[in-house]
C-alpha cells in the first residue's frame, strides 16, 4: 500500500495527532500554511471526492464533525478558519486519500480577498 495516509492511519508512519475516531483521524500538517494547519481524514482510503459514493457520505459527515470538534480544541472555532478540499490535479490534489484542510490562527488572504 503506497498511501501516505493509510500508512499514518496505520502507524508506520508517525504524526501529530490532534484527534482519532473509529472512523476519522485528525492530526497537523507537515508543512503548515498557517499557525494552525490540521488535516482531517476518513481511515478508508477514499483517493478523491469523485470516488466517494453510497456510505462514504455519512462518514464523511464525520470527516465534518471531526473538522468542528479540530476546530475548537486548536482555539480557531471563534475567531475563524477555513476547511479545503483540493480534488485532482487542478485543484491541487498530491496525496491521493480524501482529506480536509482546517486552516486558521491569521486573518487568510485569497478567495474573497
Ligand atoms: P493536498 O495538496 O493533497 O491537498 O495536501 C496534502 C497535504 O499533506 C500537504 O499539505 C502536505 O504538507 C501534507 N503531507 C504530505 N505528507 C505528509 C506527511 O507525511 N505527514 C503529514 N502530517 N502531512 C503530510
Amino acid at each position: 500500500m503506497d498511501c501516505i495516509f493509510c500508512k499514518i492511519v496505520n502507524g508506520s508512519i508517525p504524526s501529530r495527532k490532534i484527534l482519532e475516531t473509529d472512523n476519522v483521524l485528525v492530526f497537523h500538517d507537515i508543512q503548515p500554511a498557517a499557525p494552525v494547519h490540521a488535516l482531517i481524514i476518513p481511515k478508508k482510503h477514499i483517493p478523491t471526492m469523485n470516488d466517494a459514493t453510497g456510505d462514504d457520505f455519512a462518514l464523511l459527515g464525520e470527516v465534518l464533525s471531526a473538522a468542528q470538534t479540530a476546530a475548537k480544541e486548536l482555539g480557531v472555532a471563534e475567531s475563524g478558519y477555513r476547511l479545503i478540499n483540493n480534488c485532482n490535479s487542478d485543484g491541487g490534489q498530491v496525496v491521493y486519500h480524501i482529506h480536509f484542510h482546517l486552516l486558521g490562527g491569521e486573518k487568510l488572504g485569497g478567495l474573497n480577498a
